[in-house]
């Protein structure tokens, strides 16, 4: 429980993307004092759709925001996976939406990012924290007092704590480690694709919308997934092939007719969807080298989210897991009564987030393999394994991490208060051995 009484914390967080937003909240929770400092000069998440998964959806409930996220959110009913030429059904999970909430104790939806931001953002408001925009960091460094925050325009800032959500391509990650570092290529590229139902007349296509479900394609060196969004009156399609951006493009309008090729004798269902699309975006897939540390010596500045821990959206984790960053991080600090027990939080905070956040990165990439097989005897394989679980309850590790029995417990089962609450239960704040750490 969050603990009222001590001193507050001064916290500063660079970055109003979700991580940023999951964090203040969090930590104005946990009743520490929050300011976010934001580049951008309005609030717009870009991106369409988002799949929020019960390791997150569990802590939207436990910051009360759980009916009014559920509300504008779509809860498909189906996941399955299908071979991308003919669409034959490989795996399925039936009547999902009830197997989430029975095994989780939370949903499983999807929702468009702008809706999770704007509700996210007006949480944090309402719980006091300053959100201030057109404000780009662009050194960290130090005044007698603690971490200094310097903006473009000159203006420094000071906290006791700097949490660094500033994204893939982050400012704070480069300070922590005091060099030039840049996100690196994985090899795909996505198109994002938004349909809204009412500029759909196809009946069928209509009923795929109207009827929230989760579909993916699966194919050589590329996949595809779709689901609804607000309640199904829209459809989010991802496309996910090799790169052939240019290495400095990270981001750039498609070209409908390329992606339409590229996705020729797919599912006719999957094409007939294509053909609705107008106008389509085309992003470079990156990620990052694993850090030694996501945290400074001093333990008064750190990272989360995809500063620290980018990873493939073929999980659909990198905000799940950010939320899950914020979420612990809140936790712990609401038991900090004192600045002189930072290092202690910060060091905690790093002990649970940051191997579970880099497996499932590294997850990220083997399904990544299991999902893009070229045709040929390992695919053969696999699809044999599908078929053999297909109608069944799953008994075998497999290759859908969605559906696996070993890796969605550990995925969507994961409780970041409980988790932070027990760390702080078995390695409760010691006065001496803190003194003895920084010494
Ligand atoms: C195609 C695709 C599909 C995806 N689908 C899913 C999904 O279904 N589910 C899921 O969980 N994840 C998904 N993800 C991943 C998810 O979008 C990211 O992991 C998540 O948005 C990261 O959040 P963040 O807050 O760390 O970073 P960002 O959202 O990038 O936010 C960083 C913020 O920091 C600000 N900023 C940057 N530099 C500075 C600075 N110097 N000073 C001040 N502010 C700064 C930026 O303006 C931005 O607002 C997907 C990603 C892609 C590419």
């Amino acid at each position: 429980m969050a603990e009222v009484g001590g001193q507050k914390l001064d916290i500063v967080i660079v970055g109003a993307g979700l991580a940023g937003l999951a964090a203040a909240i969090s930590c104005a929770l946990g009743n520490h004092n929050v300011c976010v400092l934001e580049a951008a000069k309005e609030l717009a998440e870009i991106g369409a759709g988002l799949q929020i998964t019960p390791n997150a959806s569990r802590l939207f409930r436990d910051w009360g925001l759980g009916n009014e996220i559920e509300t504008i959110a779509a809860e498909p009913t189906l996941l399955a996976v299908h071979r991308y030429s003919d669409g034959k059904i490989l795996a399925e999970e039936k009547e999902f939406n009830e197997k989430m909430r029975r095994k989780y104790g939370s949903p499983f939806i999807d929702v468009h990012r702008v809706d999770l931001q704007r509700i996210m953002y007006n949480k944090a408001k309402t719980l006091g924290v300053t959100v201030e925009l057109n404000c780009r960091v662009s050194s960290i460094g130090r005044s007698p007092t603690g971490p200094e925050v310097t903006l473009e325009s000159g203006r420094k800032l000071h906290g006791d704590l700097v949490v660094g959500a500033d994204g893939l391509w982050s400012k704070c990650r480069e300070c922590l480690l005091d060099r030039a570092d840049k996100p690196l290529p994985t090899g795909d590229l996505a198109y994002r694709i938004v349909l809204e139902l009412d500029k759909i007349t196809d009946p069928e296509l209509r009923r795929w919308v109207a009827n929230p479900q989760v579909h993916f394609w699966i194919g050589p060196h590329a996949h595809a997934v779709a689901y609804s969004l607000r309640a199904g009156t829209m459809c989010n399609i991802v496309l996910l092939c090799p790169d052939d951006l240019p290495s400095g493009l990270s981001k750039t309008k498609g070209s409908v007719s390329e992606m339409k090729r590229l996705f020729s004798g797919w599912d006719p269902i999957l094409t007939r969807f294509l053909d609705q699309v107008d106008e389509v975006d085309k992003w470079k897939l990156m990620h990052r080298e694993e850090l030694e540390s996501w945290t400074n010596p001093r333990k008064d500045l750190l990272l989360i989210g995809d500063s620290c821990h980018p990873m493939l959206p073929y999980l659909a984790q990198g905000a799940n897991s950010s939320v899950e960053d914020g979420g612990v991080l809140g936790r712990l600090l609401s038991y900090v009564k004192s600045k002189d027990q930072i290092p202690w939080a910060i060091r905690l905070y790093e002990d649970l987030r940051k191997s579970r956040s880099e497996i499932i990165a590294r997850e990220t990439f083997r399904q990544r393999d299991a999902f893009h097989m070229p045709d040929g005897e390992a695919q053969r394989v696999r699809d044999s394994l599908f078929a053999s679980q297909l109608g069944k309850e799953i008994s075998v590790k497999f290759p859908s991490r969605w559906t696996c029995p070993e890796f969605q417990p550990w995925l969507y089962g994961y409780d970041a208060y409980h988790e932070a609450d027990e760390a702080v239960k078995s390695q409760p704040f010691q006065a001496e051995a803190e003194v003895c750490r920084r010494s």
